[in-house]
């Protein structure tokens, strides 16, 4: 691709916000990212802040998605060890549904778990430089 103002030129980037190739003069770096000299700064400046609000709420999700996990998780765990320990103490087998629901707890909470990874992997991709990913690529 070449500069579109300079036709001559070959262009060394690509405008974030209209696609457009870009030569060493007609070139600008905007938060991370390039634009048009004069033309798309304001437009790829929103952007990045549109994909920075994005990455916080992601990290906010992340967060509360570890927090209930391990809390699911632990609800669950501590359900079924009392559980089973009930049920072996009593043999009673009212108490047999306990562990069940215990461990239907702790694989819910492991899944939270294991979601909020997945959203820290992204967020890291996120990070080391992928500012062109769109949302749809999120998970
Ligand atoms: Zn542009
Ligand atoms: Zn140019």
């Amino acid at each position: 691709m070449n500069c579109y103002i300079h036709h001559e030129k070959h262009s060394v980037g690509i405008c974030r916000s209209c696609g457009r190739g870009l030569c060493p003069d007609c070139v600008v770096e905007v938060d991370d990212s390039l634009s048009c000299a004069g033309r798309c700064e304001e437009q790829v400046r929103t952007m990045s802040l549109i994909v920075k609000r994005d990455s916080q709420h992601m990290a906010s999700s992340d967060t509360i998605l570890r927090s209930t996990g391990v809390f699911t998780a632990s609800v669950g765990a501590i359900m079924t060890i009392f559980g089973i320990a009930g049920y072996l103490m009593t043999k009673s087998f009212m108490l047999m549904f306990i562990p069940f629901v215990g461990l239907v707890f702790l694989i819910h909470g492991i899944n939270r778990l294991r979601k909020g990874a997945i959203y820290s992997a992204a967020l890291k991709a996120d990070e080391r430089g992928g500012s062109n990913r769109t949302k749809g690529e999120n998970l």
